[in-house]
C-alpha cells in the first residue's frame, strides 16, 4: 500500500490546496488547550512554501453543523499558526463565499490563506460535490494531511479528490507517517502486543476490539465500556454505563479472547460514586459489590497494580480510551497511574489520540510516548483492517 508521495509532485511556484486537521480541543475561554495537530502540519505547509507555492489551508472545528457559530471559528487557529509558521497567515471570511474565493484566487506565493471552518458548510459532512468542486477550484494540487479526519468521505477529504488527477494530489507528511507506522504496528508488531481499551462505550470500540482480538496478546478493558463486560459476566454494576443491547457482542469477544489464547482483563475493583459529578460522593468496592444506584467512574487501585503487573512484559502497547472519568481529578487517578507505567515502560507505546492523547497531555508524559496518533477515530478504523475513504484515493494504483 503505497501513498502518493508529496515530494513526487512538481509543486514549483505552484497553487496548493491542503486539508489539515486543525480540530484542536479549547478551554472555556476559547484557548487552544493543546496544539499538537497544529504543530503536526507545520512540515507539510513549510516544504509547499519551499517550493514557492501558495497555501490555502483548510480545516473543520467542532460541530457547528452548517451554520456559521462564532465559537467555532478558526481565528484562535489561525493566530497559533501564525505564531509556528513566523509568517502571517490571512484568515478569510467564509469557506467558499465571496471572501474565500477572491482571497484564494489572488494568493501570491509564499503566503498563506486560512478557509473559515469548513462545517460552516453543511455541505461538507455530506460529501456534497459543488462544495468539492468551489474547494478543488481554488488551487493546482490538492494535499491530504488530515489523518483525523481521513475515515471520513467528507467534501474536502474524499469528494475533493475526484477533481485532481494522480499527478495533481498527495498525502502530507504527517498523514503518511500515521498511515506508515499504523501499518507496520499492526502487521508486524514487536510481541507480546497489548491493547488497553477504554472510554465511554462498547459500541464505539466493539469493530476495533473484535479486530484487535487476532492481532494482539493481551487486552486490558477500563473505562465505562467495562461495565457491559461485567454486567455479562452476572456482576450487578449499579447505575454505572452499560449497552444492555450488547450483552450478547460482549459475551462473543469474550469467548473468542478464549479460544484465541487472548489474555483478557478487566477490572477487578472501581471507583464508584453516588452521581455523576466531580464533587460526588466516592469508595473503592470490589467488582463483586458495586451498590445499587451507584455508578463505577474509574478503576480501582487493585486493577492499576494488576494491569501493571500483565503490562509488565509487554513490548508493544496500543492505548485507545482512558481508564475513566479522566476530566474530573476525582476519578482521574487509573488513567493517570496506567499512563505513567506505560510511559516509564521500555515497550514501544502508542497512543490512539483523542482522549487519550488529552490525556497524557495534560499530565505532562507526551514526551515519553513513542507515538502519539492524531486520530484516534482514524486510528481505530486502521486497526480494523480499513481503508479509510480519504485515503484509498491517495493510494498509488498497481499494474
Ligand atoms: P470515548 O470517546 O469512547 O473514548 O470515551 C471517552 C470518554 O469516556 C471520556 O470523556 C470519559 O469521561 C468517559 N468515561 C470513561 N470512563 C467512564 C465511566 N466509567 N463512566 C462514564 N464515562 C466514562
Amino acid at each position: 500500500m503505497e501513498l502518493l508521495h508529496l515530494k513526487s509532485l512538481d509543486l514549483k511556484d505552484k497553487k496548493v490546496f491542503i486539508r489539515c486537521d486543525f480540530n484542536v480541543p479549547m478551554d472555556e475561554f476559547g484557548n487552544i488547550s493543546d496544539d499538537r495537530r497544529i504543530r503536526s502540519a507545520v512540515s507539510t505547509i513549510n516544504y509547499c512554501l519551499d517550493q514557492d507555492c501558495a497555501v490555502i489551508l483548510a480545516s473543520h472545528l467542532g460541530r457547528p453543523k452548517g451554520e456559521v457559530v462564532e465559537r467555532y471559528s478558526l481565528a484562535p487557529v489561525a493566530r497559533r499558526l501564525q505564531q509556528l509558521l513566523k509568517r502571517h497567515v490571512e484568515l478569510a471570511t467564509d469557506v467558499v463565499g465571496v471572501d474565500a474565493m477572491k482571497k484564494a484566487q489572488e494568493l501570491p506565493r509564499h503566503e498563506v490563506l486560512l478557509l473559515e471552518n469548513l462545517r460552516y458548510e453543511s455541505g461538507e459532512t455530506q460529501n456534497d460535490e459543488e462544495l468539492s468542486k468551489k474547494l478543488a477550484s481554488m488551487a493546482e494540487f490538492y494535499i491530504n494531511d488530515a489523518f483525523g479526519v481521513s475515515h471520513r468521505a467528507h467534501s474536502s477529504v474524499e469528494g475533493i479528490t475526484k477533481f485532481f488527477d494522480d499527478s495533481h494530489k498527495a498525502a502530507g507528511f504527517l498523514l503518511e507517517r500515521e498511515i506508515k507506522f499504523f501499518a507496520k504496528l499492526i502487521n508486524e508488531p514487536v510481541r507480546p502486543f497489548a491493547a488497553i481499551v477504554g472510554g465511554s462505550k462498547v459500541s464505539g470500540k466493539l469493530e476495533a476490539l473484535v479486530n484487535l482480538l487476532p492481532k494482539v496478546d493481551k487486552i486490558f478493558i477500563g473505562g465505562g465500556m467495562a461495565f457491559t463486560f461485567l454486567k455479562q459476566m452476572g456482576y450487578n454494576i449499579g447505575a454505572s454505563l452499560v449497552e444492555d443491547d450488547l450483552l450478547e457482542e460482549a459475551q462473543k469477544i469474550m469467548d473468542e479472547a478464549k479460544k484465541l489464547g487472548v489474555k483478557f482483563y478487566l477490572p477487578v475493583d472501581v471507583i464508584v460514586a453516588e452521581k455523576f459529578a466531580s464533587d460526588a460522593v466516592s469508595k473503592i468496592v470490589t467488582a463483586q459489590e458495586i451498590p445499587d444506584n451507584w455508578m463505577g467512574l474509574d478503576i480501582g487501585p487493585a486493577t492499576v497494580r494488576l494491569y501493571r503487573e500483565g503490562l509488565n512484559d509487554v513490548q508493544t502497547v496500543l492505548w485507545n480510551g482512558p481508564m475513566g472519568v479522566y476530566e474530573m481529578d476525582k476519578f482521574a487517578r487509573g488513567s493517570s497511574k496506567i499512563a505513567h507505567f506505560v510511559a516509564d515502560s521500555y515497550a514501544t507505546t502508542v497512543i490512539g489520540g483523542g482522549d487519550t492523547a488529552d490525556l497524557v497531555q495534560r499530565i505532562g508524559l507526551d514526551e515519553e510516548i513513542s507515538f502519539i496518533s492524531t486520530g484516534g477515530g482514524a486510528s481505530l478504523e486502521l486497526l480494523e483492517g480499513k481503508i479509510l475513504p480519504g485515503v484509498a484515493p491517495l493510494l498509488i494504483k498497481e499494474g
